[in-house]
């Protein structure tokens, strides 16, 4: 699977055992992990590695799952990222807590992995359609992952596989602003050194393939800050 479409999970979970066993499960389903052991080491990873979908244990040592909900939620650049809530209790009361700080969805302890993963798909059909397979559309642009096919006022536009996954990404969020180093890990992937002025050279290449048969360029450079589509 291409990194574009590999959705990225962070899993909260401070018992390292728990926290083995989601990742393995969630990698053994074609998705990114990252993984932190604390509420404010998550707190940090969500900055740097952007993830679709967070898993979040209801008790974490200092920050609790609820606190960082909270957080995450008042934010409006994290605010979108669907949380799903994992706790031992199973009482009502905390149901509803669990809700109230935020979170999207909400599984008790012991679950099963079946249905977790099944949570965060139905989450992410929502926040990052492309990885369950449906078309992105931004205005005239229109981009298949399934077939790996780019559409521009119904005419198909040869792009190379980084330029299709640079575009999948910005097409995703249009109008979020993405910094090189998250263009970067996303869609060269995290474990390879690649130099931050490819960003630019691959977004110019970009830029060039969306314009071939003419329209204006969707791409907005924003200085000291990266790039956005629209
Ligand atoms: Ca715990």
């Amino acid at each position: 699977m291409a990194a574009a479409e590999q959705p990225t999970v962070l899993v909260v979970e401070d018992e390292p055992a728990q926290r083995e066993v989601l990742s393995y499960n969630f990698e053994a389903e074609g998705f990114r992990v990252s993984q932190a052991g604390n509420g404010e080491e998550a707190l940090i990873l969500v900055e740097e590695v952007a993830p679709d979908v967070i898993v979040l244990d209801w008790m974490l040592p200092n920050v609790s799952g609820i606190e960082v909900c909270r957080r995450l939620k008042s934010r409006p650049e994290t605010r979108g990222v669907p949380i799903i809530m994992l706790s031992a209790r199973s009482e009502e009361v905390d149901r509803v807590r669990g809700l109230e700080t935020g979170a999207d969805d909400y599984v008790t302890k012991p679950y099963s992995i079946v249905e977790l993963l099944a949570r965060v798909r139905a989450q992410l059909r929502r926040s990052r359609p492309s990885s369950v397979g449906l078309t992105l559309a931004y205005d005239d642009i229109r981009l298949d992952p399934e077939t790996h096919r780019v559409y521009r006022a119904d005419k198909v536009l040869k792009l190379g596989p980084t330029e299709f996954r640079l575009l999948s990404t910005f097409m995703e969020k249009p109008g979020r602003v993405w910094s090189r180093e998250q263009l970067l890990d996303r869609v060269w992937g995290r474990d390879i050194y690649v130099d931050t002025r490819t960003v630019d050279v691959h977004i110019g290449r970009l830029r060039k393939a969306l314009c071939a048969f003419g329209g204006d360029d969707p791409l907005r450079t924003v200085r000291g800050a990266g790039y956005a589509l629209g």
